[in-house]
């Protein structure tokens, strides 16, 4: 059976609750389908010591504040899924869960969206299928003759699975700072980052980097020169448990390695270091497989877009990815903007 709505959001986190936040002020019919069978998006998956690297009034989507969490400044990622949870709740957006979409074909002035739990017809699709089904690891010589545990920070938990080891963590963005502290001490740790880490002043945290990346976005719509945005300022928000254990020489990075060996990782001047286990922070690419029928254009795995309209596919808008869907669009405060203008410029489609 096919079933028919004027859009269809694909993915119910963050991003795909801010769209349909806007689309229930303009009066839009919508559907949200996401795979997973709980709220929360990729925070139900995240490692067990991860803290937000903002407060909690600076990590709100569209209309509702986010409560602080009792005794922490920066509330944790079971406190950002509770909030989503009621989020959703309270606005009655209409998320069907356990529901993946395969892939989305042109039907004539329909968009059909094929499901594992059948299709349905809209006039515009919204997609907001995040990273986090999507790991990134760089192709490095000897992956496949280490004999040792590889994981991505995906797979990530706790000090306490890796207690004892020697442990690698590559990575000198904050997934490889926040999981490099969270092990300190309590293993045997080599950080590997591919330029020496760039730690963020201590003062600054997400708030600024809201800014910095709304000022590089104005700067380059008005034709200005780039000033490089979140990038100028640092890779490291210096988050407490990353500056605590920096500040007491914990956090000592050594340059990119070169490959792999049987028992560990190796450097081109000769030195090695033994590995039990190899923990790749190495990012994420968008989940956007379900739009390999459409053709559409894009470089490095992305779809080329205007604002958050596909630039080839005018009813498909894509939402919460990064800085191309939006400035700061793969945050929690940053979302807000550019699902308001996704939502605006759909009831502008289908009301014409
Ligand atoms: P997701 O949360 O990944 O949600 C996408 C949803 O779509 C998922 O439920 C998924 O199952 C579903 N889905 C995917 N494919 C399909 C499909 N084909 N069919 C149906 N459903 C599908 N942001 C902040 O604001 N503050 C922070 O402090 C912060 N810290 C971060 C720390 C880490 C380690 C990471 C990785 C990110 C952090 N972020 C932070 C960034 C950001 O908030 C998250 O990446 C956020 O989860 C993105 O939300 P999303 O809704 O776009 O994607």
């Amino acid at each position: 059976m096919t079933r028919r709505t004027d859009v269809v959001v694909i993915g119910g986190g963050q991003s795909g609750l801010a769209a349909g936040y806007h689309l229930r002020r303009l009066g839009i019919e919508f559907v949200i389908l996401d795979a997973q069978e709980a709220p929360g998006g990729a925070w139900q998956h995240t490692w067990d010591s991860l803290r937000l690297f903002s407060p909690a009034a600076y990590s709100s989507l569209p209309g509702r504040l986010m409560p602080p969490q009792p005794g922490e400044v920066y509330p944790d990622a079971q406190h950002v899924v509770s909030y989503l949870a009621d989020y959703e709740k309270r606005y009655e957006l209409p998320v069907e869960r356990g529901v993946s979409v395969g892939a989305v074909q042109c039907d004539g002035s329909f968009l059909q969206v094929e499901t594992d739990c059948g299709a349905w017809q809209a006039r515009a699709v919204i997609s907001a299928t995040g990273t986090w089904t999507r790991p990134f690891l760089p192709a490095v010589p000897g992956r496949r003759e280490f004999q040792g545990r590889q994981l991505h920070t995906v797979q990530y938990r706790n000090p306490e699975e890796l207690a004892g080891q020697r442990v690698v963590v590559v990575g000198g963005g904050n997934s490889g700072a926040q999981i490099a502290a969270d092990l300190a001490g309590n293993v045997d740790l080599t950080w590997v980052t591919q330029r020496p880490p760039r730690y963020l002043a201590d003062d600054i945290d997400g708030r600024a980097l809201f800014d910095a990346a709304t000022a590089r976005r104005r700067a380059l719509d008005a034709g200005r020169t780039d000033n490089g945005g979140v990038a100028s300022l640092g890779d490291i928000v210096a988050v407490p448990p990353v500056r605590e254990a920096r500040d007491v020489g914990l956090l000592t990075a050594r340059p990119m390695f070169d490959r792999l060996t049987e028992d560990g990782v190796a450097w081109p001047d000769g030195t090695s270091a033994p590995a039990d286990t190899i923990i790749w922070c190495t990012g994420f690419r968008p989940a956007l497989a379900h739009f390999a029928g459409l053709r559409l254009r894009g470089t490095r795995g992305h779809i080329a877009t205007i604002g958050t309209r596909s630039i080839d596919e005018p009813r498909l808008h894509l939402l919460g990815y990064g800085d191309w869907t939006g400035p700061a669009s793969a945050t929690l405060i940053g979302v807000g903007r550019p699902a308001r203008e996704a939502a605006r410029e759909i009831a502008g489609l289908i009301r014409s």
